[in-house]
């Protein structure tokens, strides 16, 4: 199952997602591979791998034709397989263009590996460049966080007809896998709105499982782990650890 973490908008928990659900589904024995399909590379240096500490890189993979094989990383502290980025990846969103049928290379890229892993989550772009495109391009579902926010259903709305429409084509089985609600705090009564409006609109596509507000999952990505190799007993590690649970019993049974 290969799943894209994607929201347009920056700074919404996508890298926090991406590696915190590839840490935990990894701890409840999947064999996990993470993606960091941004030139960003957050969810590489927050997985502790350093620039440098890899010779090769999503770019590789995509510009260079390299394996994935060839290419990843076994990043055993945090349990997963991680497909590093690094600034080389900036380019690729224009060096896409001059390969030929672009829009499939990382979707043909994962195929030969697809079979070792039970997922394979990418951590995309906050853009809808051509790089998060190849994401959902070579995805079986979406993931989308979501602050609760005002205008955050109206982006929603905006980001999943968008995807629907670029996607229709070149991945027509592209399918909205969930919704999670990210940074959430309670007492806040503009997110509880936000929050009861999501859940009328998209009803069981938002997960039950709701990632709280919790500054350790801000520290962790410093220390390079995962939350639950930071502070176990922590709000965000629980949240964590229960939204990956809630996404295999969704996942999982449907197969
Ligand atoms: P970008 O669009 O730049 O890729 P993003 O969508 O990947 O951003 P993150 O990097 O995961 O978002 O999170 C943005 C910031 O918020 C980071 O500093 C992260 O540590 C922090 N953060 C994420 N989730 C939480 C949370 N639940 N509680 C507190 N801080 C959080
Ligand atoms: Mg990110």
């Amino acid at each position: 199952m290969i799943l894209a973490i994607a929201n347009q908008k920056g700074g919404v928990g996508k890298t926090t997602t991406s590696i915190n659900l590839a840490a935990s589904l990894a701890a409840m024995r999947r064999e996990v591979l993470l993606v960091d399909l941004d030139p960003q590379g957050n969810a590489t240096t927050g997985s502790g791998i350093e620039k440098g500490d890899s010779p090769y890189s999503t770019y590789d993979v995509l510009i260079e034709g390299l394996s994935v094989d060839e290419a990843k990383i076994n990043v055993e502290s945090a349990g997963y397989h991680l497909l590093p980025a690094n600034a080389d990846l900036s380019g690729a969103d224009v060096e896409l263009l001059d390969v030929p049928e672009w829009e499939y290379r990382l979707r043909r890229a994962l195929a030969p590996v697809n079979e070792q892993y039970d997922y394979i989550i990418i951590d995309c772009p906050p853009s809808l460049s051509l790089l998060t495109l190849t994401g959902l391009v070579a995805s079986d579902g979406v993931i989308i966080p979501m602050q609760c926010e005002y205008y955050a259903l109206e982006g929603l709305t905006a980001l999943i007809g968008t995807i629907s429409r670029i996607t229709g084509k070149l991945n027509p089985d592209l399918e909205i896998k969930g919704i999670v609600r990210t940074m959430f705090d309670p007492r806040n009564r503009l997110a509880k709105e936000v929050s009861n409006d999501l859940i009328d609109h998209f009803g069981d596509t938002v997960f039950h499982s709701v990632i709280p507000r919790n500054v350790r999952l801000a520290e962790a990505p410093s220390y390079g782990v995962p939350i639950m190799y930071y502070d176990k007993q922590s709000r965000g590690a629980r949240g964590y650890l229960a939204l990956a649970g809630e996404l295999a019993k969704r996942l999982e049974q449907k197969d």
